[in-house]
Order: C-alpha cells, then structure tokens, then sequence
C-alpha cells in the first residue's frame, strides 16, 4: 500500500515537474507579445527597452533608407495587419502613406509620438511644414517620446504595466545619466558650431547650445555659388570637420573638406542603438570641434 502511494505520489511530481517545464513553452513571449510598428529605427529602440519581452518590433525604413524618400515595400504593407500598434514620430514618407496604411488596416491604432512636442524650424526648409522632423536626436525629447511610449503600452496591455512603468523608469535613469555625459564633452568643446550635410541634429544642437550650419539647400545638393558661400563660412569660423550622414550623399561634404583641408566625419541621427548613438556622436563632437 505504502508503495503504491508513493508510486502515485512520485508520477504526481514527475506530471507537476514536466508540466512546469512545459509552462514556459506555452507562455512564450514571442506567441503572445504584441506587434508594434514604428517608423523608424531609433523608436524601435524606445519601445523594446520600454515593452521588454512583451512586444516584437516591426521597423518600416530600414538600416540604410532615409525616412524623408522612403516608400514602403508591399511585404511590409501586407505585415502591417499583424500590428497592434503603429508609433508615428512625423517623418515625411507617413504623410504621404499614413492615409493608405489606416484604409487597409481600420483596427490599427496609430500613435504619433511627435504630437505633443513643439517642432522647430527646420534649417534647411525642405521639411513638410518648415518644421524639423529630427525631434528623437535631443535627449530630453527622448525623455517625452519614452514616456508616451510606457503610457501607451499600458493602456494597450494594462496586465504588465508593472513591468512597463519598471523599464522606463531604468530607461530614463539612463536618459538624464547621457545628458548629464554629453553635457560634461560638449563643455570641452572649442567651438559650438558644426556643419553638417543634412539638417538632422537641429534638437540636440538646441539642447546643448550648439550651432548647426546645414550644407544641404531645400533638401539638395547645394549650387555651386551656395557652395563657395559655405567654403567662406568654414574659412571663417575656423571649421576643420565636415560632418556627413551615411545613408545621404556625401559629395558636397567631400568637397568642402577639401576646399578647407579638413576631413568628413559620418554621423547618424537613425542609428538602431539611440542612446549608444548619441553617446558617440558627442564624444565625437568633442573630439573633432
Ligand atoms: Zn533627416
């Protein structure tokens, strides 16, 4: 008798350990994680480091593309019915695709991070509006976009908003941790202008005091008089780095550099690891300015 129960207790434990090891299985994140669209590749940072394992994200313009140029693919119009959420952030290609994307997917829910931002001019005018885009290369812009994102997934998914509330709070520590790095470089810094190909660092200029001289013209190339006006400025203000954008034409910044003898640095403002990102470009600032 006393065998047999131990015999029944014995194949209860072995059922409750392999249900156990089972468990986990069945709760997968990647099965019950939701889908989340953003546009680009720095908001793909943002709500992974915020969702943790409760969500997948889809990114539409890809390592390389420029969200100003950039047309979706149909596979990526297709995916978008698996999405629960879009973050917009009020890149140029979502005014022209926003309206298709909501008619083809009329349960999307679509959330546009720049709203409650106020835009700045952009330096350059070839922005929709005249207003600069760039809002996700200031830290303290990061700060709001960070905290839209929490209160957003937890209204999506009120059931881990512990996690959620946990994840921006460890991601805004390290938020004011950067400005507090990127204010201390900049500091040793000789100069507080810089030049630049594409207009893309107008929000983190604004927010460490620094001047932003754009090479580009209305979103092109410049004429060769607007050229020369630029050799002048460089001359002048003593400017010995160019800095350039890898996924955007380098030409004219190779030309300046060589007018002045100095060199052309690329820089990302849609590097994938924003905070690692902006980290490096200051160093890189202060190392070269
Ligand atoms: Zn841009």
């Amino acid at each position: 008798m006393k065998t047999k129960i131990l015999f029944l207790i014995l194949t209860f434990a072995w059922f409750i350990s392999l249900s156990a090891c089972t468990s986990p299985v069945e709760n997968d994140v990647s099965d019950n994680s939701r889908i989340i669209t953003v546009s680009v590749l720095p908001e793909k940072y943002f709500v992974e480091r915020i969702g943790g394992e409760h969500v997948q994200v889809n990114v539409m313009v890809g390592p390389g593309e420029s969200p100003h140029s950039y047309e979706p693919k149909a596979k990526q119009m297709a995916a978008l019915s698996n999405s629960a959420l879009y973050f917009a952030i009020g890149v140029e290609f979502e005014d022209a695709w926003m309206e298709r994307i909501t008619s083809a997917n009329p349960g999307l829910r679509v959330v546009d991070l720049s709203q409650d931002i106020s835009k700045l001019p952009s330096s350059d005018a070839d922005h929709n509006e005249d207003m600069d885009p760039h809002i996700w290369t200031s830290p303290e812009m990061g700060k709001t976009i960070a905290r839209k994102i929490g209160f957003v997934l937890i209204e999506l998914d009120p059931q881990h908003a512990d996690d959620y509330q946990a994840n921006l709070a460890v991601l805004l520590r390290d938020i004011e941790q950067l400005q507090a790095e990127i204010t201390n470089s900049i500091s040793q810094m000789d100069t507080h202008q810089f030049m630049v190909f594409h207009p893309g660092w107008g929000y983190f200029a604004n927010e460490f005091g620094l001047e932003q001289i754009p090479i580009e013209i209305g979103g092109s190339e410049p004429s060769a008089s607007e050229l020369a006006h630029l050799i002048d400025t460089a001359k002048n203000d003593n400017i010995r780095v160019i800095f350039a954008q890898p996924e955007l034409s380098t030409q004219s910044a190779d030309f300046i550099a060589s007018e002045i003898g100095g060199r052309v640095i690329l820089i990302s403002p849609l590097a994938e690891d924003w905070l690692e990102n902006l980290r490096l470009v200051s160093q890189t600032f202060a190392d070269a300015l």
